[in-house]
């Protein structure tokens, strides 16, 4: 998969530099390129920002540098162009996972205030929010969105470990438990020292049943 981000702080990326998404990049299994669209401006001092019409706090990045940048890296439109804001649809596992079919990825990140809506309307195929709270910046969002989908890019992580995660089959993962087999005082739970198989996916289903309930009910009292 190929995905191009476009920012005005290329720097703030090392948060996809490292672990598995490093080892993707280095498999070719996923190609990240970062696109300082500051480089498409026009105006002599590289100013990509002004103040919003109709007034109000802040700074709007201007349309310009944004479309000169995408006309001229994706000329043809084959990336499918994702804006990311909060004021979008909350990105979801399922959609995480349409999205890693696409064989070619374009991640506009906003700043400041916010973009000029005529670069959306004119570029962007989809608005996508990583959660339902406000960051200084997109870079950090394209970094969710990329790990999350990058890691059901086909050989990136090994199928099994997908098949049972969390929001996977619209349950909850099951807690996990590694050695020493007492941390504390605290003892990992008998029914997965016993080697019965038919038990341990028994207890695995009612823990994950325990905790998407419990998630489910708090997040019913929040609303
Ligand atoms: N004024 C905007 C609003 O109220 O919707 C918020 C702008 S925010 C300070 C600056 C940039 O950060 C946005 O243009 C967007 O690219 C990014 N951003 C902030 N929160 C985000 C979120 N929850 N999901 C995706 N992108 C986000």
């Amino acid at each position: 998969m190929k995905i191009t981000i476009l920012t005005l702080f290329p720097q703030m990326f090392s948060g996809i530099e490292h672990s598995i998404i490093k080892r993707a990049r280095e498999n070719g299994k996923v190609e990240i390129s970062l696109v300082d669209f500051r480089e498409y401006t026009k105006d002599k001092h590289k100013k990509v920002d002004d103040i919003p019409y109709g007034g109000g706090n802040g700074m709007v990045i201007m349309a310009e540098p944004i479309v000169e940048c995408i006309e001229a890296i994706d000329p043809k439109h084959q990336a499918h162009r994702i804006f990311l804001t909060p004021a979008a649809p909350t990105l979801t596992q399922k959609r995480v996972t349409q999205l890693s079919q696409k064989k070619n990825l374009l991640i506009l990140c906003g700043h400041y205030e916010g973009v000029d809506q005529r670069a959306i309307d004119l570029c962007f195929d989809e608005t996508i929010s990583i959660g339902e709270y406000v960051l200084t910046g997109g870079e950090i969002a394209a970094m969710v969105l990329v790990d999350a989908v990058a890691r059901y890019v086909d050989g990136v992580i090994t199928k099994g470990s997908l098949d049972n995660e969390s929001h996977t089959n619209g349950m909850l993962e099951h807690p996990q438990y590694t050695r020493p087999r007492e941390y504390r005082g605290m003892q990992v739970p008998e029914v997965l020292l016993n080697g019965n198989h038919k038990e341990i996916e028994k207890w695995k289903t009612e823990q994950s049943e325990k905790i998407t309930n419990f998630v489910k009910l708090i997040e019913k009292e929040k609303s």
